[in-house]
């Protein structure tokens, strides 16, 4: 095995124990989570940080799918990256390249920010940011005070939930941090947003 397989084997165990935990959280919070197969709000629109490692990843998830599905995302990667050299501003924002029919062509193989997206996230000024897609009446919205968006203890409290809502730490940096390659003994590698894998 070379450096690269190793490099990706140790962060399939890491992707495993990750996945663990984040199912906990997620069942944690079920009362509040609306996420479901077919909702796509969250490959929309956005630049989806990735690793080096985690590209690499997703990259071998696609080599066993049928070549209608490579075609479709061949042609989406296309599209975005003409749509990419037309943009003017800062921060260009596109549709995940992986994202068929709403739904995600890699699932298995998709990248850490796609799997803990959804929760409430513990940020590293101890604020919480609550996922957008409550603005749409999904995850959490029924107990978001949408004028400090802040999460309302009164609407929670109305609710009668047992459980609470509560923020993780489960931003991009944390879950890609150095003492996690330690940990796990591989290399994130270089980390920029999922299109700019494909220049
Ligand atoms: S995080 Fe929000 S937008 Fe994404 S799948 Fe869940 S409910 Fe839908
Ligand atoms: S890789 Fe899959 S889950 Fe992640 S943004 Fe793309 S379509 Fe969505």
């Amino acid at each position: 095995m070379n450096e690269v397989e190793n490099n990706i084997k140790n962060y399939s165990k890491y992707l495993e124990f990750l996945q663990g935990k984040l199912n906990k959280f997620f069942d944690a919070q079920s009362p509040y989570i609306a996420c479901k197969k077919g909702c796509a709000l969250c490959c929309k629109n956005a630049q989806f940080p990735y690793s080096e490692v985690e590209f690499n990843y997703l990259v071998q998830g696609s080599f066993a799918l049928p070549s209608d599905i490579q075609k479709k995302i061949d042609e989406n990667i296309q599209k975005v990256l003409k749509e990419k050299e037309l943009f003017k501003g800062e921060n260009f924002k596109y549709d995940c390249p992986f994202l068929i029919d709403d739904g995600c062509s890699l699932y298995l193989y998709r990248g850490i920010v796609c799997r803990a997206f959804g929760l409430i996230e513990a940020n590293d000024e101890g604020n919480a940011k609550i996922p957008f897609c409550h603005e749409k009446g999904l995850n959490y919205s029924q107990v978001v005070d949408e004028e400090k968006m802040l999460i309302s203890e009164e609407k929670y409290l109305a609710l009668s939930e047992v459980k609470q809502p509560l923020a993780y730490n489960v931003g991009y940096k944390f879950l890609t941090s150095e003492k996690i390659e330690k940990e796990f003994e591989f290399k994130f590698g270089e980390k920029k947003p999922l299109i700019e894998w494909f220049y």
